[in-house]
């Protein structure tokens, strides 16, 4: 047996047995073929399987996000059955007498380079999805192995490093735990992982080993640890430990419907964070009172080209319709920093949390902006949408979005199509916005605090950067003081203030958020019933902070 401690992103116990999973991509050599009408057949016939996975992968996206999700896959079946394509392809194998995965690896580069060339957005876009297809034929060439992401069994997944665009392809229903070597518990890849509600550890010190694929595994998410090949008094005590989780659940279900109300009875809003429509379903199944951040940015993130207006409009307004009378806060797209998406063609920049992300790429891209704008406009006619704006700095900024939003307004009116007057909203992550946040609060309806952010830019630590674990420091007089600030000033103007960022679940401190007067808490959909709990078990009156110290032994 082995045993990895890492650090938690989420609790709770998996057994099961593990997938290395690699993003490595390999080499294809060049091999000779005698028979090359045998080896077009091949081809042929790895076209008709690829083609039959990817009927497959459109139902069950069709499924889980909506028709519109679901169009690349039906994309990714015409290109490979696209005629030039397949030319090449035999062109290659008749002429060189080369394998089909040689023949179908050069064509796929050739496209590829080709379509990357091209002037027109959409073709370029398309250079991505030609390298995609060919990986798919080549994988059914070799063994009928299917896309990566897809899995066939429940496993542990166990990886170098995921991007959020990665973590957010596997298939729920089989991915057990996450353990990955890299990564910090506030980058959006463990976001991503809480939100799905299962054990997961990053930064696991391990080297990661082939040799581990397929072995039996338990991931303590709670604990921070991994086992590879337990022994059988470990494996005795985990599923002890499992069934007490269970038992936990099970009373945490009891409390499903209960008001957020304290012992002495303050009451509190307690919402959900999602990023698609499978967490909007988490957070309905545990009890959410709203959608306190839909992160929008993970609808670009999970495709391969910029949805249309017309897509966005039917996610946000099935969010919209889903919560009924609750209401849904809507960010707009954070593209940038960690959350990179190939086809916006960003400039690369020496320091990205720094860069043009949020509402920064937004004012410079306006195109982008106003097209999600008059998405976000137009469904929230049919529910209690709200609309919130990331990264914000300056007043001037918020003025600007003022600006685009009344010109997004007269489109839709000269259109003649119907929208709402959502409410709207920034957030507050930057040290900038917080200590002006009393001139902010005169030009919005609410703040949501982003803690992630505001604690990466007030105490200077990458959030990314698990070398500078010993620095960072959530609980930090100076980011508690800010958060308290930033709570007066919005009731002084009249407007409320949440909080969206990983703090808002933290155990520790739901007392002294109480305490400030916080009025909601938008947790991952797997920590609402657990920050139900405690707050049903607090007393907050005569409570003396403590904010102002440092808790940590430094
Ligand atoms: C935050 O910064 O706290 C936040 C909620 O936004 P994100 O984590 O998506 O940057
Ligand atoms: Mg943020």
């Amino acid at each position: 047996m082995k045993a990895y401690k890492g650090k938690s992103v989420f609790g709770g116990i998996a057994i099961g047995k593990i997938q290395v999973f690699g993003r490595g991509e390999k080499q294809v050599e060049r091999a000779k073929t005698e028979n090359t009408e045998a080896e077009i057949r091949r081809y042929r016939q790895a076209t008709k399987e690829a083609v039959i996975q990817l009927k497959a992968l459109y139902k069950k996206a069709l499924r889980e996000v909506g028709e519109d999700c679901a169009a690349i896959f039906e994309i990714h079946q015409m290109l490979l059955q696209d005629g030039s394509y397949r030319e090449s392809i035999e062109h290659i194998i008749q002429t060189q007498q080369a394998s089909a995965e040689y023949a179908v690896a050069r064509t796929g580069d050739h496209f590829a380079r080709m379509f990357a060339s091209m002037e027109d957005d959409y073709m370029r876009v398309r250079a991505a999805d030609v390298k995609d297809i060919s990986r798919r034929l080549h994988s059914v060439l070799q063994g009928g192995e299917e896309d990566k992401y897809s899995l066939k069994e429940p496993v542990i997944i166990v990886a170098e490093d995921l991007a959020p665009s990665e973590i957010a392809r596997f298939d729920r229903d089989m991915a057990l735990a996450f353990v990955t070597v890299h990564g910090s518990p506030d980058s959006h890849t463990a976001i991503l992982a809480r939100n799905m509600g299962i054990p997961a550890l990053v930064g696991a010190g391990l080297s990661l080993d082939d040799a581990m694929d397929g072995k039996q595994g338990i991931v303590d998410g709670t604990d921070g640890i991994f086992y590879v090949e337990p022994d059988g008094e470990t494996m005795g005590r985990m599923r002890q430990a499992g069934q007490e989780e269970l038992q936990k659940k099970a009373f945490l279900q009891t409390l499903k419907g209960k008001e957020n109300s304290t012992l002495d009875g303050q009451n509190i809003l307690l919402h959900a964070n999602i990023g698609n429509m499978r967490d909007l379903a988490d957070a309905l199944q545990n009890d959410a009172g709203g959608i306190g951040l839909f992160r929008s940015e993970f609808i670009y993130l999970e495709r391969e080209d910029f949805p249309t207006e017309e897509e966005q409009f039917r996610i946000y307004r099935a969010v919209a319709e889903a919560m009924g009378k609750k209401r849904v806060i809507i960010r707009t797209l954070d593209i940038g920093a960690d959350k990179q998406c190939g086809y916006f063609r960003m400039e690369k920049e020496e320091n990205p949390a720094m860069g043009c992300r949020g509402v920064r790429l937004c004012l410079t891209r306006q195109e982008i902006f106003m097209t999600q704008l008059r998405a976000l406009f137009r469904a929230s006619v049919f529910g209690e949408i709200a609309i919130m704006y990331p990264m914000i700095t300056s007043v001037w900024e918020v003025r600007k979005i003022k600006e685009i939003t009344e010109e997004v307004k007269a489109q839709l009116r000269a259109r003649g199509t119907a929208y709402g007057e959502p409410e709207q909203g920034i957030m507050i992550e930057t040290p900038a916005a917080a200590i002006i946040s009393d001139q902010l609060a005169g030009e919005v309806d609410f703040f949501s605090i982003g803690t992630n952010d505001l604690t990466q830019y007030l105490l200077a630590v990458d959030r990314q950067n698990t070398a500078l674990d010993a620095f960072r420091d959530p609980h930090h007089p100076a980011v508690l003081r800010m958060i308290e600030t930033v709570v007066e000033n919005a009731h002084r103007a009249g407007i409320w203030a949440g909080i969206c960022g990983e703090l808002g679940a933290d155990p520790e401190l739901i007392r002294d958020f109480l305490a400030m007067g916080v009025d909601e808490l938008s947790v991952s959909p797997g920590r609402i019933l657990p920050v139900r709990k405690i707050i049903l078990e607090t007393d907050v009156s005569g409570y003396k902070n403590e904010w102002g110290k440092s808790r940590t032994s430094g």
